[in-house]
């Protein structure tokens, strides 16, 4: 007996859209297939459970093989089959349906690319690649198998046929833009790709092995996994990365489900900071790695893998981020990883300032990105000094709270960006009783302001804002030595020498221990030049760097140069102006150049 018929049609033109829909995204007909056929198994394993259905269940493994010569492309299940009623129900009606009313809702939307990788064409998703699909069946319930083809018009056939086993074959005519999915390499490709954690066995042509693992480790409980397991995890989902430092087990059941893994790589001190490493799949079928709409945009730092099926997969990009669940889930996340850092601080401060230099640009992007994360953070933040001594908040500032208060009560906090350039001013710094922070990432600027406004009274200043007598000031004041006349002699050396965009020239009387010449950068303006390199800040990026030019007339050598006229004034000013320049990595090329081989000849 056979059959034809019609689709039920609301739209005539489906197919032609489903062909050209998604360009870039048609391989995941193949994702839709075969997670088809996974159900069609489970299910035919339930019923098997219940009692309901007493075959012989075989060999359950799902296969996917090519035929070159005929061009086809063939998902073959041993699940539980459909008869022709169910045929006639769930592809020429239902699944149909459900298509169009996919199309119907996408057709318009420009960004297209919001909906890549997501759930939804289902069954007729076959025809973005094939201009025949045919579909072969036999049901579980014993009834005839039937045939089902279409050629991607809104007509089908259907026919009764001869099928031996019980399950379901879905053929696919490959079409002539399709090609490449002919290809060996390609189509196992796509099915590590998508169906690498699928609970079914799939193998591709008579391939013994299966490509994917049924029983992903994120599904088992965390009390039966051993950290070995974890490590094994992580090399099998990323190869080629270092060891991760340590992982998070996600497992909610409540008011969502959600399970997953989620490892801290070492990060290291670049900007380029690596993203993209978290794999988002739906009950262990891969939906994307792009996660940035579902995780706050530190998070995507973190690798590994997220399965919920909570997560609305067709919508678009702006519905994801107002959808409830999404910022459930979203919150729920940055909970975990910040009682996972508390937690590892608690139960072993050392082992966790260990890992602090790997971790800590994670930690500050959170910080900044995240205030709930920032309030957490709080507890486990850790400050750096040049000793490599690690503090939190509250015990910094109690460290520092009698050597490093000004005189109007202010905390002052001292910092280096770079401890071999400033390694003189450290060496000042500590001979006084401060502490320096180490903050070298570029980052930091914007964390430093943003823990100047959540600490009262707090000032983060860099070592070479001001003179170290005036960094904190105490209110001490040195008196000058120089006579006014002599103190300007030295003013107009120095200015001389240099350009005064570039350079402006002070004249202070600080200690005869302090250099003579000190080379100090405004923190306001060169915080606000760092940040719009790191961007977010406002634009100063194009302003030139500019510097003071501290000239503390109390130095002997001050004295010296004040009493010396001409060019014999000059050129000490000049060597004094070379050394300043020198010590904060400020002497270069040519003039590096000249300085070095006038010393050479003063050898000779
Ligand atoms: P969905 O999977 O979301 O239900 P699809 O369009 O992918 O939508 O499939 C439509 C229906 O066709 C399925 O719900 C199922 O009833 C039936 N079906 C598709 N593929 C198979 C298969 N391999 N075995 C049994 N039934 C299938
Ligand atoms: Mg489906």
């Amino acid at each position: 007996m056979s059959k034809k018929g019609s689709l039920q049609v609301h739209t005539e033109n489906i197919f032609p859209i489903i062909k050209k829909f998604l360009y870039s995204d048609h391989e995941i007909f193949l994702r839709e297939l075969v997670s088809n056929a996974v159900d069609a198994t489970q299910k035919l394993k339930m019923l098997t459970q219940k009692g309901d259905y007493a075959g012989d269940l075989g060999d359950l493994t799902i296969r996917v093989k090519l035929d070159k010569e005929k061009k086809t492309l063939t998902v073959s299940d041993r699940g539980l089959g459909m008869s022709e009623s169910e045929v006639e129900r769930y592809i020429n009606q239902i699944a149909f349906s459900s298509a169009e009313e996919f199309v119907e809702k996408f057709k318009d939307l420009d960004d297209k690319s919001a909906i890549i990788g997501h759930f939804g064409l289902g069954f007729y998703s076959a025809f973005m690649v094939a201009n025949k699909v045919e579909l072969v069946s036999k049901s579980h319930s014993g009834t005839p198998a039937v045939k089902w083809s279409c050629v991607g018009t809104t007509d089908f056939e259907m026919a009764e046929t001869e099928k031996p086993e019980v399950g379901t074959d879905i053929v696919l005519h490959i079409n002539d833009d399709s090609q490449e999915f002919l290809d060996d390499y390609k189509v196992k490709d796509l099915l590590k790709k998508y169906c690498k954690f699928m609970p079914v066995p799939i193998a591709f042509g008579d391939d013994a092995e299966a490509i994917n693992k049924t029983n992903p480790l994120w599904l088992k409980q965390p009390s039966d996994i051993d950290d070995s397991e974890y490590g094994e995890f992580y090399k099998e989902l990323f190869p080629f990365q270092p060891d991760p430092l340590f992982n998070i087990h996600l497992n909610v059941d409540y008011p969502f489900h959600l399970t997953g893994i989620l490892y801290f790589p070492k990060i290291d001190n670049s900007i380029n900071l690596e993203k993209n490493k978290i794999h988002l799949y739906s009950n262990q079928v891969f939906v994307t790695d792009k996660v940035n709409d579902i995780v706050p945009e530190f998070l995507t730092l973190l690798h590994g893998v997220i399965d919920s099926p909570d997560i609305p997969l067709n919508v678009s990009r702006s519905y994801l981020q107002a959808d409830g669940n999404v910022k459930k889930i979203s919150n729920y996340i940055v909970r975990k990883v910040a009682d996972k850092l508390e937690n590892l601080f608690k139960e072993d401060r050392a082992a966790f300032e260990a890992k602090w230099d790997d971790i800590a640009v994670f930690v500050k992007y959170g910080m900044l990105t995240d205030e709930k994360f920032f309030e957490k953070a709080k507890k486990f933040f850790l400050l750096k000094d040049t000793d490599k001594k690690y503090d939190t908040l509250e015990g910094y500032r109690e460290k520092t709270k009698d050597a490093q208060v000004d005189k109007d009560g202010k905390q002052v906090y001292l910092y280096t960006g770079d401890k071999e350039l400033h390694d003189a001013i450290i060496g000042s710094a500590t001979a006084r009783g401060y502490s320096v922070l180490v903050f070298d990432h570029p980052i930091d600027s914007h964390l430093i302001g943003k823990l100047e406004m959540g600490e009262e009274n707090l000032s983060i200043k860099r070592i070479d804002a001001a003179p170290i007598a005036e960094l904190i000031d105490k209110g001490e004041k040195a008196e000058d030595v120089l006579s006014k006349k002599d103190s300007e002699s030295l003013e107009s050396a120095y200015k001389a020498l240099v350009d005064e965009k570039e350079f402006k020239v002070e004249r202070k009387a600080l200690s005869p221990n302090d250099p003579p010449l000190i080379i100090t950068q405004d923190e306001f303006m060169r915080r606000m030049k760092e940040m719009s390199v790191m961007g977010g800040g406002p634009a100063f990026g194009g302003f030139p760097d500019s510097y003071n030019l501290v000239v503390n007339t109390n130095h002997p050598a001050s004295a010296k140069l004040a009493a010396l006229k001409g060019e014999e004034q000059s050129n000490m000013a000049k060597y004094l102006l070379d050394l300043a320049k020198l010590s904060n990595g400020l002497l270069k090329g040519a003039d590096l150049t000249r300085f070095v081989s006038d010393r050479i000849s003063q050898v000779n």
